[in-house]
């Protein structure tokens, strides 16, 4: 008893000093707390003088039977692996994210072969592949896709913030009862409430030809490849679905195109191939094809970037 009176004495006789400790640890408490809710929004991403691309892991899958990828037997009893690939670019005016690759809810969480016998791995993920070169979602400026197959929408919704480039076509084909196959409209549904610019032709994203979206319909209704001119690096050409394999672009030169069975157009995959193609030789472009493990291989992973 005669503790706490003491205790009490010496509380009331230091009361002044303690509220102004009190009230210290408030504000430091409240600057912090005021710090983190101001600080991503005063953050300044420093702009980059030129476009340059980074390459980053969105996954990879392993298939028991590739027979999927041919629609003329090519395959048929292969087994095969090919990765998931997404593209940053980094423009002097913005930020472009190409595809989004598979969910990183995978990671950690591989998915054993399903009755197709795909089985799916995540090791990394994207938005931490972005985190480790000091990009936040929210200094992603626009989001564009391949198409919307969902090993290219898996992280879509975590770019709510960004300006979503769409293409008509594909959105209407994606959003039809039912559902097409391969495609979980869940998976993108940010789209609705973002800002959005819809297009159904080419588009040039940043208006100085630089980074171009340009319209390769077949594997989709509305699919789309990237066309990126970089300083040193010259023209690069982001296949999206276009070819899955670099030996499908072998074929199509010789023995004959291999198409994926679950693609909507047969023939305008091949005008799609076709034009690709001549726009290769016409500006001595180099074709990344998103899918195969040899170019995944062979390009430079982010951190490090092509410019
Ligand atoms: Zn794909």
């Amino acid at each position: 008893m005669v503790c706490l009176t003491d205790d009490s004495r010496h509380d009331l006789s230091y009361a002044p000093a303690q509220s102004m400790r009190i009230a210290i640890r408030v504000t430091g408490f409240l600057a912090v707390v005021l710090f983190a809710w101001v600080a991503p929004s005063v953050r300044a991403l420093e702009a980059v003088p030129a476009v340059r691309m980074y390459v980053l892991d969105c996954g990879m899958m392993s298939i028991r039977d590739m027979a999927l990828f041919s629609d003329t037997g090519k395959y048929d009893g292969q087994s095969g692996s090919i990765v998931d690939t997404c593209f940053l670019i980094r423009h002097p005016q913005g930020n472009l994210l190409w595809d989004t690759g598979l969910s990183d809810a995978l990671v950690g969480h591989d998915v054993p072969a399903n009755a197709d016998g795909v089985a799916i791995h995540v090791g990394h993920g994207l938005l931490e592949q972005l985190r480790q070169i000091g990009i936040l979602p929210s200094d992603i400026t626009y989001l564009a896709f391949s198409h919307f197959h969902l090993d290219h929408t898996g992280n879509a919704n975590a770019f709510g913030a960004s300006t979503w480039i769409l293409n008509q076509a594909e959105l209407n084909w994606a959003l039809a009862d039912p559902t097409p196959p391969i495609v979980d409209p869940s998976s993108f549904s940010a789209f609705r409430s973002a800002h959005t610019i819809m297009i159904s032709a080419d588009y040039d994203v940043f208006g100085d030809g630089l980074v171009r979206i340009l319209r390769t319909p077949g594997h989709t209704p509305g699919h789309q490849v990237l066309m990126v001119k970089l300083p040193s690096s010259g023209v690069v050409i982001l296949s999206g679905d276009l070819y899955h394999l670099q030996a499908d672009r072998a074929f199509r030169s010789g023995s004959g195109a291999q198409v994926m069975r679950v693609n909507v157009s047969r023939a305008d995959t091949l005008a799609s191939m076709d034009r690709v193609e001549n726009i290769i030789r016409n500006t001595h472009a180099r074709l990344i094809v998103q899918h195969d493990p040899g170019d995944y291989q062979r390009l430079p992973k982010s951190p490090a970037f092509m410019d």
